[in-house]
């Protein structure tokens, strides 16, 4: 189904609401559930980029091409679409640094680009992220729980506390 072909689908003044990555979280490229555009149909993506519009009774997930001509803009949708890219690689490379373990303590700990990172396992089998002096126990009130979220939420903690300026400026 190609939408660009149904009348009353509107063609222009989209607006987007976001990209996202249906790939983060996965190791490797076949593990990726891909998503075809939902305005042309044909495409393979792994970057969604979330369009809405006023006179369109729900969002469509399509692909940096179709983004770019329902927006009318064919700058911005590119550029979230690398920005998002780039963070991903800088994920890949916080991961790729290995945590020590503390007998002692029962946590892992990294040095990251200067600053120390730390996961604990509190009671409740819930975890918690040290980030130099930030703490984070819950994510909308729900508790962590596992080490694999834990290990991915610290990406982000160090990303909010120490990368802001320059994920902005990206
Ligand atoms: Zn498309």
């Amino acid at each position: 189904m190609n939408l660009w072909d149904v009348k009353g689908v509107p063609h222009k003044g989209w607006e987007c609401e976001g990209v996202i990555d249906v790939g983060d979280g996965t190791s490797s490229s076949d593990e990726i559930e891909y998503e075809q555009c939902e305005m042309c149909g044909n495409e393979k993506i792994r970057y969604v980029h979330i369009m809405k519009h006023a006179n369109y009774f729900r969002e469509l997930r399509v692909g940096c091409v179709c983004a770019e001509r329902m927006s009318g803009d064919y700058e911005n949708p590119r550029k979230a679409e690398n920005a998002l890219k780039n963070k991903l690689l800088r994920k890949k490379n916080f991961l790729k640094k290995p945590w020590k373990y503390n007998p002692l303590k029962g946590s892992y700990s990294k040095k990251y680009k200067g600053t120390y990172i730390t996961l604990v396992k509190g009671r409740y089998d819930s975890w918690g992220i040290y980030c130099d002096k930030y703490r984070l126990w819950q994510v909308r009130g729900q508790k962590i729980k596992d080490f694999k979220a834990a290990e991915a939420l610290a990406f982000e903690l160090y990303e909010l506390c120490y990368r802001r300026q320059e994920t902005m400026a990206a």
